[in-house]
């Protein structure tokens, strides 16, 4: 349905967060390494010790921190060595591209990034312009091992359930990590590691949370997108009551389109989006044809995409207690799975377009929709020469139907020229264009991924998942009715 999405693999996590590695007993008190002015933070530190799971037996370390470097190729990981092979198939050789000889596979690994470049070691003495990439792809090499080195992954240890009064700062990573209490980050390896990996709960949660870094001030939220955000933020930031309530408060629905990568992470990294608001519950739908189901779901393996090289998906998790089927319910493959007490986890393997119907009404007060690097201004692979917002097997008939509902869309990309790609995209669309008010002006996520992605079809492309945010909303022509909508 999209583009060829690097950005999207979280396979590598995926063996740590299984695994489990880390003891708890090795959390330390968490320093904060940046200036952070004169503010002082309560530190949620106890709330550490009941986050996690009883840790199982280390696996045995397979390379030290000093030994990261491979050739690909000759990676002591077998499934780096099949990545070389992935692209050694798929991407073509730059210099003969730009010589117009005939497309020669790359062959040849440069030495100094460890990739597949080139088809020749000639071709690729004679590539100045590969200096460009090589350091990118050197530090990406490194990544890729040390995320399978057997190490105790300090970085992937979560802090749990966070108490009412605790403020948690949305202005860029630093500051989150510090006062939400998670072990410090000590190099830009380990933030790589953990943005990657928090990257989709904590820029749903940086948007909604009241405590947002997006502001009228900064100009990345129009007025219009304020009324949006204070409707939610209501819902989402009662305080507890301390009467028995007779009636329990509707769960905050966000919607998560064309999920791909986000529907496989393990549901206790979304977990960290509940604990930011104690009070509120969730209920997160992912919703796309490419969405993963639990392992023990009646439904067949998601289709893959043909033409376009598709990162593997995590293994789905299995969840037997917890998970019940939806097929019924909703008429396409789906489950759901009740993570805890607030967040419940309902993923459809559809169109949005076809379960649009099951969701009515909508409320601006409890209802936002997400779309991650959806790729709407990229060309559609089904439909040329429309592009993908405008696709009726894509986008197309989606938009029109998120706008009626007056909800908030909020939409990333991942990279300047992806975001501005997106955003033109919306001209010329009808039922899109001139539609909708902006919510949140196109600009960078500072809740992105840190890590590098390389696109195997070609490792000269390199994009940063969720590096840039934007949202809309469907425009209000009616009179406004009292309270505010
Ligand atoms: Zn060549
Ligand atoms: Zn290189």
């Amino acid at each position: 349905m999209r583009c060829p999405r690097s950005s999207a693999s979280l396979v590598g996590l995926s063996a740590h967060l299984n695994r489990r590695l880390a003891p708890s007993s090795s959390i330390t008190r968490p320093r904060f390494s940046r200036d952070h002015g004169q503010v002082t933070f309560s530190r949620p530190f106890l709330s550490w010790l009941k986050s996690k799971p009883p840790p199982k037996q280390p696996l045995p370390e397979i390379l030290s921190g000093d030994n990261l470097f491979h050739p690909l190729s000759q990676s002591p990981i077998s499934s780096l060595q099949k990545r070389a092979e992935e692209v050694k198939s798929l991407a073509p050789c730059p210099v003969c591209i730009e010589s117009h000889q005939p497309q020669k596979p790359q062959q040849f690994e440069c030495p100094d990034c460890g990739w597949p470049t080139h088809c020749t070691e000639a071709h690729w003495k004679e590539d100045a312009q590969h200096k460009v990439y090589c350091g990118r792809l050197k530090e990406v090499n490194e990544d890729e091992h040390d995320l399978r080195s057997g190490r105790t992954m300090a970085e992937f240890q979560m802090p749990g359930t966070q108490a009412y009064e605790e403020a948690v700062s949305f202005a860029n990573w630093d500051v989150f990590w510090y006062t939400r209490g998670f072990a410090s980050m000590d190099t830009e390896r380990s933030r790589r590691h953990a943005s990657k990996l928090l990257t989709y709960p904590i820029t749903v949660a940086s948007l909604l949370h009241e405590n947002s870094g997006f502001t009228i001030r900064n100009q990345r939220v129009t007025p219009e997108g304020l009324r949006s955000f204070a409707a939610l933020r209501m819902a989402l930031h009662q305080p507890p009551s301390v009467e028995v309530e007779t009636e329990p408060r509707p769960p905050m629905r966000l919607f998560i389109l064309g999920a791909r990568a986000e529907s496989s992470l393990p549901p206790h990294v979304w977990e960290q989006l509940s604990h930011l608001f104690p009070g509120a519950s969730f209920h997160l739908y992912m919703i796309g044809p490419q969405v993963t189901l639990p392992a023990n779901s009646s439904a067949q393996p998601a289709p893959t995409a043909k033409g376009v090289y598709e990162p593997p998906t995590l293994k789905p998790v299995s969840n037997q207690s917890r998970t019940r089927d939806e097929q019924i319910q909703f008429g396409v493959p789906s489950s759901t799975v009740a993570v805890s007490p607030t967040l419940t986890i309902t993923s459809l393997r559809a169109s949005y377009s076809e379960v649009h119907a099951h969701f009515g009404p909508h409320d601006p007060y409890t209802d936002a929709f997400f779309a991650f690097c959806p790729g709407f201004g990229f060309p559609s692979p089904t439909s040329p020469p429309d592009l993908q917002i405008a696709a009726p097997a894509e986008w197309g008939p989606v938009l029109p139907l998120l706008l009626e509902t007056k909800c908030p869309v909020f939409v990333t990309g991942f990279s300047p020229t992806d975001v501005e790609r997106d955003v033109r995209s919306l001209e010329n669309v009808p039922g899109v264009s001139g539609e909708f008010d902006w919510v949140v002006t196109p600009g960078e996520n500072p809740f992105g991924s840190e890590k590098w992605e390389v696109a195997d079809f070609d490792p000269r492309v390199m994009v940063k998942t969720n590096w840039g945010v934007w949202g809309i909303r469907g425009k209000r022509r009616e009179v406004q009715k009292e309270d505010g909508y």
